[in-house]
């Protein structure tokens, strides 16, 4: 029942304003039908299951059975990793935990002592946050991290909608028995967002609203309600070591059947980053680049 649900008036407004959008794009940037996104899910997942990298923060999430101390791995990780490379992170990232494996660690700690571990990172306020985060989750939640996306960027400091998302789908990904509009969380980074242009040919600023709400909408739609959590790992993954900026490797993508810009561009190395605009499908034989119509 959407009353059960904590996001449901969030939820609820979201669900309207997808349908108005959806009602707006043009067939040719959505998919298809259920088969569609169901042999998109398939094949991405099977694909990440074999080809995965291995990042001690996935672990962290895959052994941890506390919940708490789960969404917390999480959270650290997802934070270190916004405009920072993966390979400069794992060794922070280890470090950290090393130093506070849990909230109450870090809630402990002095800022002068998180500085100096973020010293070389960047974006000292990130740190900063993540700590006053832990305070928060340890004096006013009684140690328990909120267990919806909605909450999650509801209470604690410098989280959004994408960190939300990350936290809810991986470290809560089980937590399926929540109402229906809360049960599989998206989310959207640039990553995803580029992936999900490719896919379905859509060439407008994905930073635009509308672009933006399609997007989310998208992922939303293909999300893999078991396994939202991997799913959302695997479509970061494949942005990042395949659908890559410059030159993605199209012939080794597990969705190449299923992508739009592949299916147009199949004898073209490098797929632009951005491909034709949001709206009716362009017909011709070649896509408009970024900022044509
Ligand atoms: S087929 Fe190429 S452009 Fe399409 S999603 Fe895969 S890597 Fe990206």
């Amino acid at each position: 029942m959407i009353s059960e649900c904590p996001g449901a008036p969030a939820g609820l407004a979201r669900q309207l304003e997808e349908v108005v959008l959806q009602a707006s794009v043009s067939p040719y940037h959505l998919f298809r039908d259920i088969a569609e996104v169901t042999a998109f899910r398939g094949s991405l997942l099977s694909w990440y299951d074999q080809k995965k990298r291995d990042l001690p923060w996935r672990q962290q999430a895959e052994d941890e059975v506390d919940l708490d101390r789960r969404a917390y791995a999480v959270w650290v990780s997802e934070v270190m990793l916004q405009q920072t490379q993966v390979a400069t992170v794992m060794n922070y990232y280890t470090k950290w935990m090393q130093k506070w494996p849990t909230l109450q660690d870090l809630a402990s700690a002095s800022l002068e002592e998180v500085n100096q571990l973020w010293a070389g990172l960047g974006y000292y306020s990130r740190g900063r946050r993540l700590q006053e985060g832990a305070q928060k989750v340890v004096e006013k939640l009684g140690g328990h991290m909120p267990r919806t996306a909605e909450t999650l960027q509801q209470l604690l400091p410098g989280v959004g909608r994408y960190t939300a998302g990350a936290i809810a789908s991986i470290a809560f990904g089980q937590a399926d028995s929540l109402a229906p509009l809360c049960q599989a969380t998206s989310v959207v980074d640039g990553n995803v967002a580029r992936v999900l242009c490719r896919v379905r040919a859509i060439g407008a600023d994905p930073s635009s609203n509308l672009v933006s709400q399609q997007l989310w909408s998208l992922a939303q739609q293909l999300v893999d309600p078991a396994r939202p959590g991997d799913f959302n790992q695997a479509a970061m993954e494949l942005g990042a070591t395949v659908c890559t900026p410059q030159r993605p490797l199209c012939s080794q993508c597990p969705v190449q059947s299923l992508c739009r810009a592949r299916q147009r561009h199949w004898t073209v190395p490098a797929v632009p980053a951005t491909l034709g605009a949001l709206g009716p499908d362009p017909g011709s034989g070649q896509l408009p680049q970024k900022g044509q119509p």
